[in-house]
């Protein structure tokens, strides 16, 4: 097979990793998401909000007693010891119309109980004694203590969560607490993924002595899930361009196509030839990082019959430990995007280094690494591993160490930025 090697545009300069990462946010940011459908509200966890979530009443709904103790009017507490004619008790789940607290009149009242009206504070029973039908208050308080005023929190009708928004634990607290058994959720997106290589055989297939199997398509799938995503896992592509031309063409049909190996500089790396016969469009061919510098950026258009609208994909580097870091770094975002999220800038923790690391300027490194230590004493180091390849040290992992590249010596001792996994 002879390729037309005239159709492979020009690469433009190596950008930095930051440069890149900008790159894929800014598509990122003009993309719309796939759709809306209704949720029950547990499967809507980890799902992304396709509509704003109101107050449908006020929060609190009524003066709320943040303590147990006495209700008072705190002008009442001005001389101390005060004592205070008790005129009964309010439960939590006690009806609102409690008749109006008058001076020198307290009420006992329980966490979560409405304050009866003309009550401007709570004084925490702690600080109290009781005797009789009076009580002896020992502490004064400023009205509005451990009071919660209606609405305080949010008032009938007030935006609580809006699209775009991942739901975690907190936000289904929300949803919850408005009443709502649905939620209306971005469709999540299908992300196919393509792995190639002429030694890779997938799992059932007993390999050969010169052969892999394949984890980057299973590796990349649980990514997919995790960051919101529909995994569609397409057949093993040989190194071969009409196979894998078939292949991709298959995988643009996706709202996303990852591809995983086949875009170094080899022989036989075939990925960016075969993409530019699709229209494609290459935004970066490469990046300043390690691992994973060869990773592709682009978008293609399937031609007759196929999507309208251009399509975008990732040739990840197939390296194991380059495959799961660059989904990380730049797919991640995208899918992202594509999933109804709203963009989130990518964030490194700080970390003590445990044990120096010596390296090589010019690039961005982002290390398998270990963040051990208790409470606010974090510290990180390298796992000892054998290049990209090492998946079963990179699982012993839990972050990357990022080495920024103009440094070759990072001493113990010193703080580190750390990426989580
Ligand atoms: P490539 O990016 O195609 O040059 O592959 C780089 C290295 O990753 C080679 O050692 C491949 O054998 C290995 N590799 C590529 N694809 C996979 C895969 N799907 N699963 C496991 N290893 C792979
Ligand atoms: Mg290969």
């Amino acid at each position: 097979m002879i390729l037309d090697m005239s159709a492979v545009p020009e690469p433009p300069p190596i950008p930095s990793f930051e440069e890149a990462r900008h790159v894929v946010e800014d598509h990122a940011a003009r993309l719309h998401p796939r759709g809306k459908e209704l949720a029950e509200l547990l499967e809507s966890a980890g799902q992304v909000l396709a509509e704003p979530v109101l107050a449908d009443r006020n929060f609190p709904p009524f003066p709320r007693a943040m303590r147990d103790g006495y209700a008072v009017q705190a002008s009442d507490l001005t001389q101390l010891p005060a004592t205070l004619e008790v005129m009964g008790e309010i439960k939590a789940g006690d009806p609102t119309a409690a008749p109006v607290l008058q001076p020198g009149q307290a009420v006992a009242i329980m966490t979560g109980a409405p304050a009866p009206p003309g009550a401007d504070a709570v004084v925490m029973v702690e600080h109290t004694s009781f005797q009789g039908r009076r009580v002896q208050i020992m502490k004064g308080v400023a009205a509005g203590d451990n009071i919660v005023p209606a609405g305080a929190e949010a008032k009938r009708g007030d935006r609580l969560l809006s699209p775009g928004l991942r739901l975690d634990y907190a936000a289904i607290a929300v949803a919850a607490s408005t009443g709502r058994r649905h939620l209306l959720v971005y469709r999540k997106p299908q992300i196919a993924i393509l792995a190639t290589g002429d030694e890779i055989v997938d799992l059932d297939v007993q390999p050969g002595a010169s052969q892999i199997r394949n984890s980057n398509s299973y590796s990349l799938a649980a990514q997919v899930l995790a960051a919101g995503g529909d995994p569609l896992l397409l057949p093993i592509a040989p190194d071969e361009p009409s196979r894998l031309r078939e292949l991709i063409a298959d995988g643009l049909e996706s709202d996303l196509l990852l591809l995983a190996g086949g875009v170094s500089m080899g022989k036989y790396d075939l990925v960016e030839q075969v993409l530019a016969e699709f229209q494609a469009q290459f935004f970066f061919t490469g990046t300043l990082i390690q691992p994973g510098r060869p990773v592709v950026f682009g978008k293609a258009r399937l031609g007759q019959g196929g999507p309208e609208e251009d399509r975008y994909f990732f040739g990840l580097p197939g390296n194991p430990v380059s495959t799961m870091v660059t989904f990380e770094l730049f797919a991640r975002p995208l899918l992202e995007a594509l999933a109804g999220m709203s963009p989130r800038k990518l964030v490194f923790l700080q970390a003590r280094l445990k044990s120096e690391i010596q390296t090589r300027k010019g690039l961005k490194r982002f290390l398998p690494a270990v963040l051990s230590g208790e409470f606010e004493r974090a510290e990180v180091e390298l796992t000892r591993w054998q290049g990209s390849g090492d998946v079963a040290s990179m699982a012993g992992a839990n972050c990357y160490i990022v080495i920024p590249p103009d440094r070759e010596r990072i001493a113990d001792g010193e703080w580190v930025p750390v990426l989580m996994r």
